[in-house]
């Protein structure tokens, strides 16, 4: 059986062809699938009898299992989807007046392993599949369509991002074909502005994406040097920050939007001093030189999501505000995300859902801290607070 919530709509084409229909049937099909959430081909009726015959034989829009749902006091609702072989993934819905957003996952766990992430804190078990990915938006959508009594061309779900679990430029190959399928007018129809890929800086991804399907991009910068980054998103070793800011600055020649969104998340005594602040402002603004050319941005703080064992505290308010009036005043539009669905554990970074750490992951970063505890050495402040996170 070949599950369609895998195709795009130009592989649903050759896939049709293959069964010796018109692409044109493509279209119809998938307008079944993705503007009315249809799975039973027989219902399918302006399709040939044959070919519905050869559906039925074939082919099947396979969603994905529910393990559990939860409704958050203010209207958030995790959906936990069993994937097979021990993993379960989340997916969030975000309503606010006038949009609904939905956060989904890219990987079973993420082999970034960031500090001050609960998913990464768990390890990595595999990527999703386009279909995976695809079927979050589907059963989503097709749910809160009839449960919120929705009419035909009404649509729940506004707004995508790419921010559940899971790093989506690292599972390259599927995400295209799923943001694809997202776009497509005969699809979800979502504009590409309203489409937001955040991603830790896999450097040449972003390139890639630039070229294959510019949506809008998130970067998740957290520290304005790379000594802090390297501790808190050890991808950073691999890509630092000037390789990042450059991909960045190249990626707005296509992207939808003339600014990246940059995400800080807000770590006390970590990343959230006033000097930070300001060495950030410095980095994104730059100063006109070929050396620090800056980037278009605007600056979204995340205060931080505390989870069991991150040893990890948010920054104060205070702090936060400070922080943002550093860059507001400096000239860079800054928001402070407001926190969502964290009485179910919904918020950004508290996504967890059940991963078995093929990487063993875990095991390696009890060891790296380990070692690091061992060694003396006076260290900068973040880097302390960040390892007692270990320790505890
Ligand atoms: N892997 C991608 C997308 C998923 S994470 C990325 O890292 O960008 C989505 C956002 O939530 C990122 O900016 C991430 O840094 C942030 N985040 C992770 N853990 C968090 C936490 N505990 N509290 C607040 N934000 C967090
Ligand atoms: Fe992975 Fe993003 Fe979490 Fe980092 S913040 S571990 S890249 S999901």
């Amino acid at each position: 059986m070949v599950n369609l919530l895998q195709f795009d709509r130009d592989a649903l084409g050759d896939w049709c062809e293959q069964q010796g229909e018109q692409p044109f049937r493509a279209t119809q099909l998938f307008r079944w699938i993705h503007q009315r959430g249809a799975r039973d081909f027989a219902a399918m009726t302006d399709l040939a009898k044959s070919f519905r015959e050869k559906l039925v034989a074939g082919a099947e829009v396979a969603g994905l299992a529910v393990a559990s749902e939860q409704v958050a006091e203010d209207g958030t609702i995790k959906w936990l989807f069993d994937v097979g072989g021990g993993d379960a993934v989340e997916t969030v819905f975000i309503p606010e007046a006038g949009r609904g957003t939905l956060c989904i996952s890219s990987q079973a766990g993420c082999a970034v392993n960031c500090r001050f992430c609960a998913t990464g804190h768990q390890g990595f078990s595999r990527n999703l599949t386009t279909a995976e990915i695809v079927a979050q938006l589907w059963h989503a959508e097709f749910e809160l369509r009839r449960r919120l009594a929705l009419g035909e061309g009404e649509r729940a779900i506004t707004n995508v991002v790419m921010m559940g679990m899971g790093e989506p430029l690292q599972n390259y190959a599927a995400l295209v074909p799923a943001l694809k399928v997202m776009l497509d007018d005969h699809g979800y129809g979502l504009s590409r502005r309203r489409v937001t890929v955040s991603t830790s800086g896999v450097v040449p991804m972003i390139d890639r994406l630039r070229d294959d399907c510019p949506v809008a991009l998130a970067v998740s910068l957290h520290a304005p040097d790379d000594a802090l980054r390297d501790e808190l998103v050890p991808l950073n070793r691999k890509y630092p920050i000037a390789e990042l800011l450059a991909a960045a600055r190249g990626y707005l020649s296509r992207a939808p939007r003339d600014f990246i969104t940059i995400e800080y998340c807000m770590l006390d005594n970590v990343n959230d001093s006033p000097t930070q602040a300001r060495a950030l402002l410095a980095l994104l603004r730059g100063d006109g030189s070929a050396a620090n050319p800056g980037l278009p941005s605007k600056v979204n703080l995340i205060p931080f999501n505390p989870f069991a064992a991150s040893g990890l505290e948010r920054s104060p308010a205070e702090r936060v505000a400070a922080f943002a009036k550093v860059l507001q005043d400096g000239g860079i539009v800054t928001t402070i995300r407001k926190t969502r669905g964290d009485d179910i554990a919904a918020a950004c970074g508290q996504l967890a859902g059940e991963v078995q750490d093929r990487t063993r992951v875990a095991e390696r970063r009890a060891h790296a801290a380990a070692v690091r505890v061992a060694a003396p050495a006076s260290r900068r402040r973040g880097a302390v607070a960040v390892e007692r996170g270990h320790r505890a």
